[in-house]
Order: structure tokens, then C-alpha cells, then sequence
């Protein structure tokens, strides 16, 4: 079993914006959802622990991982959807997974092979292999990008802002894939969606202009709004 510790973490940008003003939470395994408006510190939380950015003060562990002293580590057990995820914009599908693999330290192109064939039959996208990422519709795109995030076998995925611009068939193709994701990893699901939320969050925290409003399953934390 997975487990995510936040304690007492601060972020201040260099324009003097406290994006992050004490957060602290406990996250196990399953599906969490990180509930906020625009502005609320949801990506700049999200990129802390996704080590991308140092916080002033605090501390984040996944698994025993101490994410600001063995960054290295933790990023090997941490899987990241950004915002905007899709800067490669000539290759294609099958070409995309198997460069992340490449990155993330799977060195042997059977195995890459194999991997890359079994995450796009997961994600559903076999079939469009061979097309390049950037003709794919945004739920395609989600998909891949969940793809690559599953490549290394992590404890904990980050899924930023995921649904803005998905026609309904494709949100509910997304959300079936998180779910069955979240099955064997943390999944933290960042977003402004309500009903996101709701239909896919066991355990949910309500951020608001950098401080955690509320926690709880969304049951309890939604009836309090
Ligand atoms: P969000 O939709 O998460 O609120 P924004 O539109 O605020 O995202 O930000 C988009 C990008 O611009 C992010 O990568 C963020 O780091 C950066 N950014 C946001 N606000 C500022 C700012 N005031 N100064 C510099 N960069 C910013
Ligand atoms: P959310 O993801 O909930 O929309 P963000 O974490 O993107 O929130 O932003 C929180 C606050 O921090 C906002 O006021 C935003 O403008 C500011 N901010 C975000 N990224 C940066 C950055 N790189 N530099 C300066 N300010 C930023």
C-alpha cells in the first residue's frame, strides 16, 4: 500500500505570491481529488511534489521517499500528467512511449517493445499507434499522457487539471481509465470539476487560495459547502 505525507508545506513565489501558506495532508491509495478554483495553489502543490519546484519549508514523503533530500527517487516512483501535457509534436504514439521509456531507464527494446504494446491496448489507442500525438483529439491525448505516466511501474500519479475541453464520451472514457489506475496506484486528481470529484475521488481536500479549506471523503466534505 501506497502512502503520501505532506506536512507543513509553504511556497512563495518570487513575485511575493504565497501559492502554498501550511499544507499538510495524509494521502493513501486510491483515487484523491484535489477540489479548487483557478488561483487556488492546486498546480503549484501538484508540481511540488512532483519535485519540479522546492517548497520554503515542509516536508513530502511517498513511501518513506523524502522527496526534497532523494528528489532522484522519488521521481522514479511518481508518474505526471501536466496542465498541458503534448510537446512532441511530430512523433508518433508508439514512438512517444517508447522515447519516455528510454528516459525513465528501460534499456532493452524488447522490453520497451512489450511495455509500449501493453500501455496502448490499457489506454486503448493500439489502433493509433503509428499517428502522431499532435492529431490527436484531447482524450486521446489524456490517454497518452496516462500512458506515459504509468511507464515505470510508479507508486503515485499526478493527474493536473485533466478534463477541461473533453466532450462527455471522452471524459467517461478518462475517468474509467483513472479509476481502473487507481486500482493499484495513488492517484491525485487535481481539478475544479465538482462532479469529478464525486464520481471518481474516495477521499477529497478543498484548496483554497494556498490553505487546505476542508478534508474528508467527498461524501462528508461536499455536504459541508
Ligand atoms: P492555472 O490554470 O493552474 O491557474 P495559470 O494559468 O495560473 O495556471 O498558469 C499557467 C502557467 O503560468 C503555470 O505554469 C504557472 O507556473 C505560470 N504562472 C502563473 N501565474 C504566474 C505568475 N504570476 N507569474 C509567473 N508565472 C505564472
Ligand atoms: P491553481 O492550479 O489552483 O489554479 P496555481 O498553483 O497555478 O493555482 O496558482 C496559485 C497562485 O500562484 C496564483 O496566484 C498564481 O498566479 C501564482 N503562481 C503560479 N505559478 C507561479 C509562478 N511560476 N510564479 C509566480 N506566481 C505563480
Amino acid at each position: 500500500m501506497a502512502r503520501l505525507s505532506i506536512s507543513n508545506l509553504t511556497k512563495t513565489y518570487d513575485n511575493g505570491v504565497k501559492a502554498l501558506n501550511n499544507i499538510s495532508l495524509e494521502i493513501e491509495s486510491g483515487m484523491f481529488g484535489l477540489l479548487g478554483p483557478n488561483g487556488a495553489g492546486k498546480s503549484s502543490l501538484m508540481r511540488t511534489i512532483a519535485t519540479l519546484q522546492t517548497p520554503d519549508q515542509g516536508s513530502i514523503t511517498l513511501n518513506g521517499i523524502d522527496a526534497l533530500n532523494e528528489p532522484e527517487a522519488l521521481r522514479r516512483v511518481l508518474g505526471y500528467l501536466p496542465q498541458e501535457f503534448g510537446v512532441y509534436p511530430k512523433i508518433s504514439a508508439e514512438e512517444l512511449l517508447d522515447h519516455i521509456a528510454v528516459l525513465k531507464g528501460i534499456s532493452k527494446t524488447k522490453e520497451r517493445k512489450e511495455l509500449v504494446d501493453y500501455l496502448l491496448q490499457k489506454v486503448n489507442l493500439y489502433e493509433k499507434r503509428k499517428k502522431a500525438v499532435k492529431s490527436f483529439s484531447g482524450g486521446m491525448k489524456q490517454r497518452i499522457g496516462i500512458a506515459q505516466a504509468l511507464i515505470g511501474d510508479p507508486k503515485l500519479i499526478i493527474v493536473d487539471e485533466p478534463t477541461a475541453g473533453l466532450d462527455p464520451g471522452e471524459r467517461n472514457r478518462f475517468h474509467n481509465l483513472l479509476a481502473d489506475v487507481a486500482e493499484s496506484v495513488i492517484v491525485i486528481l487535481s481539478t475544479h470539476i465538482v462532479d469529478d470529484v464525486k464520481e471518481l475521488c474516495s477521499d477529497m481536500a478543498i484548496m483554497n487560495k494556498g490553505e487546505i479549506m476542508y478534508k474528508g471523503t467527498p461524501q462528508n466534505v461536499l455536504s459541508e459547502l
